[in-house]
Protein backbone atom coordinates (compact mmCIF):
# COMPACT_ATOMS: atom_id res chain seq x y z
CA UNK A 1 0.00 0.00 0.00
CA UNK A 2 1.82 3.35 -1.00
CA UNK A 3 2.24 5.93 1.64
CA UNK A 4 0.52 9.39 0.90
CA UNK A 5 4.15 10.83 -0.34
CA UNK A 6 4.32 8.22 -3.04
CA UNK A 7 1.20 9.33 -4.45
CA UNK A 8 0.58 12.34 -6.86
CA UNK A 9 -2.31 13.65 -8.89
CA UNK A 10 -2.93 11.32 -12.16
CA UNK A 11 -2.47 13.46 -14.75
CA UNK A 12 -5.19 14.78 -16.78
CA UNK A 13 -5.61 13.41 -20.54
CA UNK A 14 -4.96 17.04 -21.47
CA UNK A 15 -1.58 17.38 -19.56
CA UNK A 16 -0.28 14.23 -20.62
CA UNK A 17 1.42 13.36 -23.70
CA UNK A 18 -0.44 10.98 -26.33
CA UNK A 19 2.67 9.00 -26.89
CA UNK A 20 2.69 7.69 -22.97
CA UNK A 21 -0.81 6.83 -22.93
CA UNK A 22 0.07 5.02 -25.61
CA UNK A 23 3.01 3.24 -24.92
CA UNK A 24 3.54 3.74 -20.85
CA UNK A 25 6.65 6.04 -21.59
CA UNK A 26 7.38 8.67 -23.09
CA UNK A 27 8.64 8.21 -26.77
CA UNK A 28 10.58 10.04 -29.42
CA UNK A 29 9.81 11.54 -32.78
CA UNK A 30 12.75 10.51 -35.54
CA UNK A 31 11.72 13.62 -37.50
CA UNK A 32 11.62 16.64 -35.04
CA UNK A 33 13.57 20.22 -35.46
CA UNK A 34 17.21 20.86 -32.90
CA UNK A 35 15.04 23.85 -30.91
CA UNK A 36 13.42 21.53 -28.27
CA UNK A 37 15.87 21.36 -25.01
CA UNK A 38 15.83 17.43 -25.49
CA UNK A 39 16.42 17.44 -28.71
CA UNK A 40 19.44 15.21 -30.16
CA UNK A 41 20.77 14.48 -33.84
CA UNK A 42 20.09 10.96 -35.05
CA UNK A 43 22.09 11.30 -38.46
CA UNK A 44 23.46 13.11 -40.74
CA UNK A 45 21.43 13.36 -44.55
CA UNK A 46 24.51 11.88 -47.12
CA UNK A 47 24.74 14.51 -50.00
CA UNK A 48 26.00 11.81 -51.90
CA UNK A 49 22.77 8.99 -51.35
CA UNK A 50 20.21 11.26 -50.07
CA UNK A 51 19.79 8.92 -47.12
CA UNK A 52 20.41 9.54 -43.32
CA UNK A 53 23.68 7.85 -41.99
CA UNK A 54 22.43 7.24 -38.83
CA UNK A 55 24.76 8.30 -35.46
CA UNK A 56 26.10 5.35 -32.79
CA UNK A 57 25.16 7.70 -30.16
CA UNK A 58 23.27 10.65 -29.63
CA UNK A 59 25.14 13.87 -29.75
CA UNK A 60 23.13 17.44 -28.35
CA UNK A 61 21.04 19.28 -30.96
CA UNK A 62 22.29 22.21 -29.84
CA UNK A 63 26.37 21.17 -29.59
CA UNK A 64 25.50 20.61 -33.59
CA UNK A 65 23.23 23.03 -34.60
CA UNK A 66 26.05 25.32 -34.07
CA UNK A 67 28.85 23.88 -36.16
CA UNK A 68 25.85 24.78 -38.99
CA UNK A 69 27.22 27.64 -41.05
CA UNK A 70 24.85 30.66 -40.87
CA UNK A 71 21.80 31.01 -42.73
CA UNK A 72 21.82 27.23 -43.09
CA UNK A 73 18.79 25.47 -42.12
CA UNK A 74 20.34 22.64 -39.79
CA UNK A 75 17.79 20.50 -40.79
CA UNK A 76 19.03 20.53 -44.45
CA UNK A 77 22.29 18.69 -43.10
CA UNK A 78 21.18 16.85 -40.21
CA UNK A 79 18.16 14.70 -38.84
CA UNK A 80 16.86 15.31 -35.60
CA UNK A 81 14.60 13.56 -32.48
CA UNK A 82 12.81 14.97 -29.63
CA UNK A 83 9.71 13.99 -27.54
CA UNK A 84 6.49 12.72 -29.60
CA UNK A 85 4.20 15.62 -28.96
CA UNK A 86 0.49 15.89 -28.63
CA UNK A 87 0.61 19.16 -30.18
CA UNK A 88 1.98 17.65 -33.47
CA UNK A 89 -0.14 18.12 -36.17
CA UNK A 90 0.40 14.30 -37.55
CA UNK A 91 -0.56 12.99 -33.92
CA UNK A 92 -3.99 11.64 -34.00
CA UNK A 93 -4.85 10.08 -30.56
CA UNK A 94 -1.64 9.08 -29.47
CA UNK A 95 -0.88 7.68 -33.44
CA UNK A 96 1.62 9.35 -35.85
CA UNK A 97 -0.56 9.92 -38.95
CA UNK A 98 2.73 10.77 -40.70
CA UNK A 99 4.13 7.82 -40.31
CA UNK A 100 0.85 5.50 -41.41
CA UNK A 101 1.14 7.41 -44.74
CA UNK A 102 4.90 7.03 -45.37
CA UNK A 103 3.66 3.13 -45.30
CA UNK A 104 2.74 4.27 -48.64
CA UNK A 105 5.88 5.15 -50.08
CA UNK A 106 7.93 2.51 -51.68
CA UNK A 107 10.93 0.96 -50.11
CA UNK A 108 14.33 1.20 -51.44
CA UNK A 109 15.74 -2.10 -52.71
CA UNK A 110 18.21 -1.69 -49.81
CA UNK A 111 16.32 -1.36 -47.31
CA UNK A 112 14.11 -4.75 -48.41
CA UNK A 113 15.97 -6.93 -46.02
CA UNK A 114 18.03 -4.27 -43.63
CA UNK A 115 17.03 -1.37 -41.53
CA UNK A 116 19.53 0.92 -39.97
CA UNK A 117 21.34 0.48 -37.20
CA UNK A 118 19.84 3.26 -34.85
CA UNK A 119 20.08 4.57 -31.40
CA UNK A 120 16.70 5.86 -31.16
CA UNK A 121 14.73 2.37 -31.42
CA UNK A 122 13.77 1.57 -28.19
CA UNK A 123 11.92 5.00 -27.83
CA UNK A 124 10.80 5.42 -31.26
CA UNK A 125 7.54 6.43 -31.95
CA UNK A 126 7.53 5.02 -35.46
CA UNK A 127 9.36 1.82 -34.24
CA UNK A 128 6.65 1.16 -31.83
CA UNK A 129 3.84 2.20 -33.83
CA UNK A 130 4.41 0.25 -37.06
CA UNK A 131 7.70 -1.71 -36.56
CA UNK A 132 10.01 -2.61 -39.36
CA UNK A 133 7.85 -1.01 -42.11
CA UNK A 134 8.65 2.58 -40.43
CA UNK A 135 12.85 1.76 -40.38
CA UNK A 136 13.05 0.90 -44.23
CA UNK A 137 11.45 3.89 -45.28
CA UNK A 138 12.98 6.29 -42.30
CA UNK A 139 16.06 6.94 -44.12
CA UNK A 140 14.73 8.66 -46.86
CA UNK A 141 12.87 10.90 -45.72
CA UNK A 142 14.09 14.64 -45.22
CA UNK A 143 12.56 17.03 -42.81
CA UNK A 144 12.50 20.18 -44.95
CA UNK A 145 11.28 19.91 -48.52
CA UNK A 146 12.30 21.22 -51.53
CA UNK A 147 10.58 23.42 -53.67
CA UNK A 148 8.56 21.65 -56.12
CA UNK A 149 8.77 18.63 -53.72
CA UNK A 150 5.13 17.61 -54.69
CA UNK A 151 4.87 13.84 -53.25
CA UNK A 152 6.93 15.22 -50.30
CA UNK A 153 4.41 17.77 -49.46
CA UNK A 154 1.59 15.48 -49.74
CA UNK A 155 3.45 12.73 -47.77
CA UNK A 156 3.74 15.77 -45.24
CA UNK A 157 -0.15 16.62 -45.48
CA UNK A 158 -2.06 15.56 -42.47
CA UNK A 159 -5.00 15.78 -44.62
CA UNK A 160 -3.54 13.20 -47.19
CA UNK A 161 -4.31 9.31 -47.32
CA UNK A 162 -2.80 6.48 -48.35
CA UNK A 163 -4.81 5.80 -51.05
CA UNK A 164 -3.95 9.63 -51.83
CA UNK A 165 -0.54 8.76 -51.80
CA UNK A 166 -1.01 5.82 -53.64
CA UNK A 167 -2.78 7.18 -56.87
CA UNK A 168 0.00 9.58 -57.39
CA UNK A 169 2.37 6.66 -57.01
CA UNK A 170 0.11 5.15 -59.80
CA UNK A 171 -0.31 8.78 -62.10
CA UNK A 172 4.06 9.30 -62.15
CA UNK A 173 5.18 6.01 -62.61
CA UNK A 174 8.98 7.32 -63.48
CA UNK A 175 9.56 9.60 -60.70
CA UNK A 176 11.58 8.30 -57.58
CA UNK A 177 9.22 8.99 -54.61
CA UNK A 178 10.41 11.32 -52.21
CA UNK A 179 9.39 12.21 -48.75
CA UNK A 180 8.89 14.42 -46.34
CA UNK A 181 7.54 15.29 -42.98
S1 LIG B 1 11.92 4.58 -37.72
FE1 LIG B 1 13.48 3.01 -37.29
S2 LIG B 1 15.37 3.81 -38.21
FE2 LIG B 1 13.95 5.55 -38.02
S3 LIG B 1 14.44 6.50 -36.06
FE3 LIG B 1 12.78 5.02 -35.67
S4 LIG B 1 13.80 3.12 -35.07
FE4 LIG B 1 15.35 4.44 -36.03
Amino acid sequence: MPTDHQLSPAPTPEAEPAAVRRTGHQTWCPSAGPERPESVVLGVQSPESGQVVYLAEPIPAAQAAAMVPEGIDPRRILRFAAHCDQRCPNNSAGDCTLVNRLQAVPVRQVHAHQIPRCHLRQDCQWWTQVGVEACRRCPALVTVRTAGDEFGDLVADPATTRADLAAWITANPAAEAPSGS
